[in-house]
């Protein structure tokens, strides 16, 4: 059975304090301005690891696809991400899939080994009952050394099958801790803690198909973000980010879901949710509670802008598929941005 290897994760490829992350965002920024690349998380995981120069391959295919074409298309991004950022991550989980597959292999033969000296045992047993069921005494000396070799038989059988559990146990466990992180990676946004994209959309779409418990989405945008992250810096921007995300954490509600959904944007699902006024005031709560963030800058501790959110709320009605319940909350939260910002509609 193989052993476990350790990877560094995508966090421990960036050891940098805030001053060199932030000096290295300085150097990403302008890169990606100057090729017209949004302003993303992929984007940026992308860029900053170039500025970084610590993975001199992707700088090449950076290079490469800034030549070959105008823009930057989103599929080389997401490429890119997956092959040299996220690369470690993925191949934990598909190693840990065949460890897992390699262990059960392993304990099927073992087992079946183990039943097969068994059997064996069982058959010479009978035998000698046999042979014992009218003994003489020129058998006596052949029935007991028959007895004798199978026992032994039987027990280094058992030690090993034994041995065997003992050290399959042993793969369980870094196996469980392996599978563990990769499964944590997949479903937890990094930044925030939050639940991601992707693990969000399928709690949404388990939830409504128990429509029956009444189904809430309550979406979120950070006003004027980028005005802050220019104001006062990325890194700063990402704490803003992490208070949100622990307001949000903290005011849920049980049966209630919260996820970072894209860069400044957070969903809630809320089951159980009779009626759309108390999702709303739910929405309420959260916003005033944002509202009142007083986040401080590390040095001099000198409180920075008030934080605000703008809120889209929709309740799931018949027939909402997983787009629809979207769009409506989207296309709410769009109208509380038209309607000047810090509100719920
Ligand atoms: P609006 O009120 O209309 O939402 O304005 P906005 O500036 O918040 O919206 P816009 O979509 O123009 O900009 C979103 C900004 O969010 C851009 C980007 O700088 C910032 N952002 C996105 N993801 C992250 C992140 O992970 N960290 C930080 N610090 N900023 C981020
Ligand atoms: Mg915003
Ligand atoms: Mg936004």
């Amino acid at each position: 059975m193989s052993q476990s290897e350790t990877r560094a994760t995508v966090l421990e490829m960036y050891p940098e304090d805030s001053r060199e992350a932030a000096a290295l965002l300085k150097q990403a920024v302008p890169l990606m301005v100057r090729h017209n690349i949004p302003p993303n998380p992929v984007h940026y995981a992308l860029w900053y690891t170039y500025s970084k120069g610590q993975v001199p391959e992707l700088n090449r295919q950076l290079d490469k696809v800034i030549k070959d074409f105008d823009r930057f298309p989103a599929e080389s991004a997401s490429k890119l991400f997956r092959d040299y950022i996220i690369r470690d991550e993925l191949e934990d989980a598909r190693a840990g899939q065949q460890q897992a597959i390699n262990l059960v292999d392993d304990m099927a033969r073992d087992v079946s080994r183990s039943v097969e000296g068994n059997r064996n045992f069982q058959t010479s047993l009978v035998h000698c009952l046999d042979m014992l069921e009218a003994p003489t005494h020129e058998r006596l000396p052949d029935i007991l050394s028959e007895l004798q070799q199978s026992t032994r038989l039987m027990q280094s059988q058992q030690e090993h099958f034994l041995s065997q559990l003992h050290s399959a146990q042993d793969e369980i466990k870094t196996l469980r801790s392996k599978l563990e992180r990769a499964q944590l990676a997949a479903t937890i946004d990094g930044l925030t803690e939050l639940l991601n994209r992707a693990a969000f959309t399928r709690v949404l779409e388990r939830a409504l198909g128990r429509p029956s418990r009444g189904v809430a989405l309550v979406m979120l945008d950070i006003d004027h973000f980028k005005q802050f992250n220019d104001q006062y810096g990325h890194p700063l921007g990402d704490r803003v980010l992490q208070h949100v995300a622990q307001t949000l954490r903290h005011s849920l509600p049980s049966h209630a879901n919260a996820a970072r959904y894209g860069g400044e944007e957070f969903c809630v699902v809320l089951e159980q949710c009779p009626d759309l006024a108390s999702a709303r005031a739910f929405a309420e709560q959260l916003r005033l509670k944002i509202q009142s963030l007083r986040i401080k800058a590390r040095g001099d501790g000198k409180v920075l802008d008030t934080i605000t959110a703008s809120f889209g709320v929709a309740l799931a009605v018949p027939d909402d598929t997983l787009d629809s319940l979207l769009t409506r909350a989207d296309d709410a939260l769009y109208q509380a941005k038209r309607n000047g910002r810090n509100q719920v509609i």
